[in-house]
């Protein structure tokens, strides 16, 4: 299956160790209440509305011929003057990414940084990510995996000798907190960690800190845990621009 990207962030900072080039892509088999990337758990590709850019001309209305039951076929955000109408997700080969990811390589070279797969979870498509990731390497490029770790240990096993740096969420130690917050317990993930740290992977752990969930003795937890495996801990600050994205995707729905 070819997973469908629904954003490319180049010269990023904050995915990964220098600068990256960052790739989305859709589907998610957890379910994070704080999610920040709502149009990312989907695999389908989705019709959102900014509400807030729109200027109420029905251009939209005009252009649809599937007005009762749309069928994604993007007329409506070709056609719309304020760009309030968004298609999220988008297929491109292997071969295409590798070439967005190419034309940074001076960047990543000059300060130890390369393409990090993200999402979504990216991890649901170890095939495709393998084989991306397989070009990126013969390129020169290093490749990280941002990942919940959710996912059978056979799915590492395929990237693992084309990956070397590993951004993996630990949101809460907790099994049944962990469940309350994104649907699914931990027990999978804390198993595919200590695999990832027996194969001597770079691994960097990282933690939504979500105000009321686990900022408190959740918090000291997990950098205890983290500490006592010599991990690399980072935090990352709760924002809320998902519930905008969220509320683009839910506009649709209403009208
Ligand atoms: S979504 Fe775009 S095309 Fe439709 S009414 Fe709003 S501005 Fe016009
Ligand atoms: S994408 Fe827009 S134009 Fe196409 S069917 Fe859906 S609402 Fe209609």
């Amino acid at each position: 299956m070819t997973p469908l990207v629904f954003d490319i962030k180049r010269t990023s900072t904050t995915d990964g160790p220098g600068i990256r080039t960052a790739v989305f892509f859709k589907g998610c088999n957890l379910d994070c209440r704080w999610c920040h990337n709502p149009e990312s758990k989907s695999p389908r590709v989705q019709l959102g509305l900014l509400t807030e850019k729109c200027v109420g001309c029905g251009v939209c209305r005009t252009v649809c011929v599937h007005p009762d039951s749309c069928v994604i076929c993007g007329k409506c955000t070709e056609n719309c003057p304020a760009e309030a109408r968004k298609l999220y997700g988008r297929e491109y080969t292997a071969d295409e990414l590798h070439g967005i990811i190419l034309a940074d390589r001076d960047y990543y070279l000059a300060t130890g940084g390369g393409v990090t797969f993200s999402g979504g979870e990216c991890m649901l498509y170890p095939d495709f990510m393998a084989e991306l990731a397989e070009k990126c390497v013969n390129s020169g490029i290093s490749v990280a995996i941002d990942t919940a770790g959710n996912v059978p240990w056979s799915h590492f096993e395929k990237i693992l000798p084309f990956s070397d740096c590993f951004l993996y969420d630990i949101k809460a130690l907790d099994p049944d907190l962990h469940k309350a917050g994104t649907g699914a317990d931990n027990r999978l993930i804390l198993e595919n960690l200590d695999k990832l740290i027996s194969a001597g992977k770079r691994i960097i752990i990282r933690t939504p800190v979500i105000p009321g969930y686990n900022d408190g003795d959740e918090l000291e937890k997990i950098k205890a845990y983290c500490a006592r495996r010599n991990l690399t801990h980072e935090l990352l600050p709760y924002h809320a621009i998902g519930e905008s994205k969220k509320a683009a995707l839910e506009a649709i729905n209403h009208l």
